[in-house]
């Protein structure tokens, strides 16, 4: 017996150090080893039981435990405990739902770089959808999980954006107009998004939107307006412009939209970057005061 734990160690550590080092935390692929006659999978509960075998052999030797996202999940979950609280559990429940959608491009040169990006250890970032050149659409994390793709940023009273937030990165280096199969994809993504969970048109986003003084995505190339056509986002009514009266106040407007308006300079340029496109300064003509103005009137 001891000598079908020890094949079965070294069996486990060539596994593990003939398989190439992963970025990705996979399930583990399950392998069958038959020491004697009993059958063993390799789950997790056995990878661990291994673990001490090994380390009862060799010490305390480095193996990797590979975790699954419900593994991490089932971690993160503990820490929702309130150990100051008595427990005892209700029966009701589900688990709470995205209500803004946050539009990004990538600022990379291929959807495979942005893959990598978001499976390096060092990066800390994430999105949960990636869309390439080509319309493909890549899943990179499940709905429900908070990805780290706003950052630092704020929308009305909402400060910590990651957490209501799904995030779709568009693979498109900042300087060049959105392929029409990528839009195209978008556009169905979204629609799948919106009606799944229930989100408000008004919570289809722009990254810059959220934090103005320091992101820039999309670019002046998104198209904003024929979102906003297809029930994502808000546009204004461009045949119905008016100067709106002396005492309208555009700083308040555009903090009622939703904008951060702490640097005002930014939230403008943001604003203008969206909404004109072909005008990013820093100040509001007479015409982006019509159009702030009739966004305001429209929606808000
Ligand atoms: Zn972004």
């Amino acid at each position: 017996m001891k000598y079908s734990l020890f094949l079965f160690g070294v069996m486990l550590l060539v596994w593990s150090c003939g398989t190439p080092k992963k970025t990705v935390l996979q399930a583990p692929k399950p392998i069958l080893v038959q020491p004697d006659t009993v059958k063993l999978e390799a789950s997790r509960e056995n990878l661990i039981d291994t673990r001490q075998v090994l380390d009862t052999l060799f010490g305390a030797a480095e193996v990797p435990v590979v975790l699954t996202t419900e593994d991490r999940v089932r971690e993160m979950m503990r820490e929702g405990i309130n150990k100051n609280a008595d427990w005892t559990e209700a029966m009701h429940y589900d688990v709470r739902k995205p209500n803004f959608v946050i539009i990004h491009h990538t600022a990379q040169t291929s959807i495979n770089q942005t893959i990598r990006t978001f499976q390096l250890p060092h990066t800390k970032v994430s999105s949960h959808y990636v869309i390439g050149r080509d319309g493909q659409v890549v899943q990179m994390l499940n709905d429900y999980l908070r990805s780290w793709h706003a950052g630092r940023s704020k929308w009305g009273s909402i400060t910590d954006m990651n957490s209501v937030s799904l995030g779709i990165e568009l693979d498109n280096n900042g300087k060049e107009p959105f392929s029409e199969l990528q839009i195209r994809s978008l556009l169905v993504l979204l629609d799948t998004l919106k009606t799944k969970y229930s989100i408000p048109f008004t919570n289809f986003l722009g990254h810059a939107d959220i934090a103005p003084t320091r992101k820039d995505d999309p670019s002046a190339f998104f198209p904003w307006k024929r979102l906003a056509e297809q029930g994502f986002g808000v546009w204004y009514d461009e045949y119905n412009l008016q100067m709106p009266p002396e005492n309208f106040n555009y700083v308040d407007a555009l903090r009622i939209i939703g904008y951060d308006v702490s640097n005002l300079r930014s939230t403008i340029i943001a604003f203008k970057r969206k909404f004109i496109a072909t005008d990013t300064s820093e100040t509001l003509t007479d015409y982006d005061k019509r159009v702030l103005y009739n966004l305001y009137k429209r929606y808000f």
